[in-house]
């Protein structure tokens, strides 16, 4: 049932409200707590969580990728491309390695299936580009030296 309430003078023309308003906000101009981030110069600090930028890692100087073609299975975007090839050693290594990141989610189903550990997401979030990325293997293997 809707009940109606009677609106005194202060209330009917928002007085009371606008003034209550402007108090909060002088209150938190000066001295509420400053929650704007002065980017590039202060930089936030995500959760050891966040999934960001894609990079494979390397031991002892080759990636530990052997091309099982488990991550690109699993990936729900379609976004990574493997070619295989065959080390002198009969290991298997990706000859080709690339991610269409504009394609990617950051679901990290990638990192998660890798029974090798290879492929990572990182928590670099600067990726804005001026044209369509398609992360190549030397790209991803340069960005493990940033993380
Ligand atoms: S994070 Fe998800 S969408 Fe992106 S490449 Fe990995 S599996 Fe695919
Ligand atoms: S990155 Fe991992 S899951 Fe993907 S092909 Fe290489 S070894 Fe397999």
């Amino acid at each position: 049932m809707l009940i109606k309430r009677e609106q005194g003078f202060l209330q009917r023309f928002y007085l009371l409200e606008i003034f209550t308003g402007l108090v909060i906000t002088t209150k938190n101009w000066f001295f509420g707590k400053n929650i704007t981030y002065q980017y590039p110069e202060e930089r936030r600090s995500y959760s050891a969580r966040y999934r960001g930028q894609h990079y494979i890692k390397v031991v002892n100087g080759v990636e530990n990728c052997t091309a099982c073609m488990l991550c690109p299975t699993v990936c729900p975007a379609d976004c990574i491309h493997i070619e295989a090839g065959e080390r002198n050693d009969k290991e298997k290594y990706p000859v080709k390695f690339e991610i269409d990141i504009l394609r990617c989610c950051f679901c990290g189903f990638c990192e998660e299936a890798c029974p090798k550990d290879a492929i990572k997401l990182s928590n670099i979030y600067e990726m804005a580009d001026y044209e369509r990325r398609v992360y190549d293997k030397d790209f991803l293997l340069i960005q493990r030296a940033k993380k």
